[in-house]
């Protein structure tokens, strides 16, 4: 189980180490909150999905699950695919030394200026998620004299048993286009000019820890592919987004090389396909964890209160889908807190807590590590209640890069404008 079994974060004795380093002297160097990645537990799951999936298939990291430029720079380096969202998305890939011609642009509301930016640079294909997102890539296409490579994202409707907002397959959802209108919508875009109709996507949700939603899925897009060769329009590859789920708590996800060759085995009669897969989370979820320093207890009745200087919004996932993480001291052997602990954070909102209900052992000063903190941590951080955004920590061996600055106080306000009020 590679994608579980790879430990960068262990403990040595009774100090939590980072590949060779402590977290302790991370957080005394870098200052806390801050995000601490693992170069070798990102390469670890990388080459678990790349090794069995070579080529014609392809693997491409979903930017989203977090994009910072070092992160996006160690996948390129590896000859890494990218699933974007964004033309924003676009610009980081290249800037951190991607190609362009290895991005697949998904998202249900592409802009004029992002679908002119990604024919411009030359990505592999578009993910369509409409009819009326084919008419403008098509027109932009056909003023601009390109072909757009396109993918006609369907929703299979199937259901992936993860959390609500994180699952996308269902004809609820606003993703992709439903099952039984998918024939006209490829009758259609080949019909259009200006596009090139290669590929049929799916993403049916987001932390899956079983395989059937998956196949089941998979069945059903080489139906739809058979009745496309039947009508003459030939698919070259298909992609099954991204989804496979991560252990947090006690999950037992699919290890990846088994859910990959089990893709791999519906497609012994279709050798003209190739698969693509976006895994994002499934990178590089283990492969962070989030420092926090306890700044006090608080005491109360039923529970006591230990509260850090990380809140929501640095690490929104517990607030948002009520995500467990697991949360350790960084230095074991304190004593522990008698009541079950709840750890939140300085934000002024009840949600704001990182975990509830825990046993814990923690006194004021302490670093803690909130674990599985990787995917869509930083990521979806922002700077509510004016709060400065953690730096983020690049470890591999003995080194650790900084490969982001803490914020400045004064960046957060650089937008901002006094207005020339008249009296
Ligand atoms: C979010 C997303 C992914 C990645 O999902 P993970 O659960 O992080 O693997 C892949 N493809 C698309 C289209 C997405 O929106």
């Amino acid at each position: 189980m590679a994608n579980q079994s790879f430990q960068a974060f262990t403990f040595q004795a009774t100090h939590l180490y980072a590949e060779n380093v402590t977290a302790s002297s991370l957080a005394e160097r870098f200052g806390t909150p801050l995000y601490v990645y693992s170069r070798a537990a990102i390469e670890q799951n990388w080459d678990a999905f790349n090794q069995h999936l070579p080529a014609p298939h392809r693997t491409c990291y979903a930017v989203k699950a977090n994009s910072n430029l070092a992160i996006l720079q160690l996948l390129a380096l590896k000859g890494a695919g990218f699933d974007v969202v964004s033309g924003g998305e676009i610009a980081r890939v290249l800037k951190a030394g991607g190609r362009a011609d290895s991005i697949v642009f998904s998202g249900v509301a592409k802009s004029k200026a992002e679908i002119e930016y990604a024919l411009e640079v030359g990505i592999l294909q578009f993910n369509v998620e409409s009819l009326a997102e084919l008419e403008r890539i098509s027109a932009i296409a056909q003023q601009r004299k390109q072909q757009a490579r396109i993918s006609l994202r369907v929703n299979p409707d199937v259901d992936a048993r993860t959390h609500p907002y994180i699952a996308t397959g269902l004809e609820a959802n606003k993703f992709g286009i439903p099952m039984r209108d998918a024939l006209a919508a490829f009758s259609k875009a080949n019909q259009l000019p200006g596009l090139q109709v290669v590929g049929v996507d799916c993403h049916i949700g987001s932390q899956l820890t079983e395989l059937t939603p998956f196949l089941d899925a998979m069945d059903r897009m080489l139906r739809l592919i058979d009745e496309l060769a039947a009508q003459g329009i030939d698919i070259t590859h298909l992609d099954m987004g991204g989804g496979l789920g991560v252990q947090y708590e006690d999950e037992q996800p699919p290890a990846v090389g088994d859910y990959i060759q089990a893709m791999l085995a519906k497609l012994a009669d279709y050798p003209q396909l190739a698969l693509y897969l976006e895994p994002g989370r499934a990178i590089v979820a283990n492969a962070g964890i989030l420092l926090t320093r306890v700044e006090y207890i608080k005491a109360s009745q039923k529970k006591d209160f230990v509260i850090v200087d990380a809140g929501m919004n640095d690490m929104l996932r517990p607030s948002l889908y009520q995500a467990y993480h697991r949360v350790e001291n960084t230095v074991q052997g304190k004593p522990l807190i008698t009541k079950p602990v709840d750890v939140v954070g300085p934000v002024c909102e009840t949600g704001d807590f990182l975990a509830q209900g825990r046993a814990l052992a923690a006194e004021e000063g302490d670093v803690l590590a909130v674990f599985g903190a990787g995917a869509y941590g930083f990521a979806m951080s922002s700077n509510y209640n004016t709060r400065v955004r953690p730096a983020e920590v690049m470890v591999d061996g003995d080194a650790a890069y900084l490969i982001r600055e803490r914020e400045e106080l004064e960046q957060l306000w650089q937008h901002e404008r006094l207005a020339d009020f008249k009296c």
